[in-house]
């Protein structure tokens, strides 16, 4: 296997969401591969991107030559044509690649590519949609859930909780929230500490179970 100084990861498909993910590798000091079957997306990345090349992934003799086989990661960013997106993940698998992560459209689509040998199956459309949906109804700010049920939420503080440190709001036996930090407006985050004092207009980092933080960040 390559060492982590050489190219360690190659994504697959510079659609929009492909070319997200490899420009922010770069932008993170990884070296990328980048591959796409479209001549004039390969000439597009060319610049931004150190090793871009124009090939067929559904082609395992193209991926042997193109030696993906060394690769520790890989990144499956092909939507919308589900046979190549298919394909690909099991040529990916066949040759041995150790982490192959893959983007989804449908929850059947993600179930195939688990079942061809995807580890990781991500659905960029449906996660965005459901924090913009949370975003616009919870009263948050920003929101993330993880599979388990458990979020992390930032939200206004709510009413009860001002000018009172957040040991004396006791939220975690009241709501059954946990709260990670605080930010006062036109500072930044800091870690809560229980004899934080919350006020009117801060704003909270807020985890716990999924139900619990949604019911909390909807307080007034
Ligand atoms: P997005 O919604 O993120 O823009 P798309 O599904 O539109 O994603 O883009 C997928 C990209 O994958 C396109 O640029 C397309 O040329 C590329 N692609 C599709 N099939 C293959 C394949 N067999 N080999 C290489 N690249 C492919």
């Amino acid at each position: 296997r390559r060492k982590s100084d050489t190219v360690s990861v190659v994504v697959i498909g510079l659609g929009r969401f492909g070319a997200a993910v490899a420009e922010s590798l770069v932008n993170l000091g990884q070296e990328v591969l980048a591959i796409d079957e479209d001549a004039e997306l390969v000439e597009r990345w060319a610049d931004e991107l150190t090793h871009v090349v124009q090939a067929d992934t559904t082609d395992d003799e193209a991926l042997r030559q193109l030696g993906v086989a060394h690769f520790d990661r890989a990144v499956v960013a092909i939507g919308s044509d589900i046979e190549a997106s298919v394909l690909t993940v099991l040529a990916l698998a066949e040759a041995g690649v150790p982490d192959i992560w893959a983007k989804a459209i449908t929850r059947k689509h993600g179930q195939i590519l688990e079942r061809v040998g995807a580890h990781h199956v991500v659905y960029p459309e449906r996660s965005m949609g459901e924090r913009v949906a949370h975003m616009l109804t919870g009263g948050m700010i920003d929101y993330i859930e993880f599979d388990d049920a458990f979020s992390i939420a930032r939200a206004h503080a709510p009413a009860e909780t001002w000018d009172k440190t957040l040991a004396e709001s006791a939220l975690r036996s009241r709501h059954g929230v946990t709260i990670v930090g605080t930010k006062r407006l036109g500072e930044d985050f800091t870690y809560a500490r229980p004899e934080t004092r919350v006020e009117r207009h801060d704003q909270l980092i807020v985890s716990g179970p999924t139900d619990k933080v949604e019911r909390f960040c909807t307080l007034r």
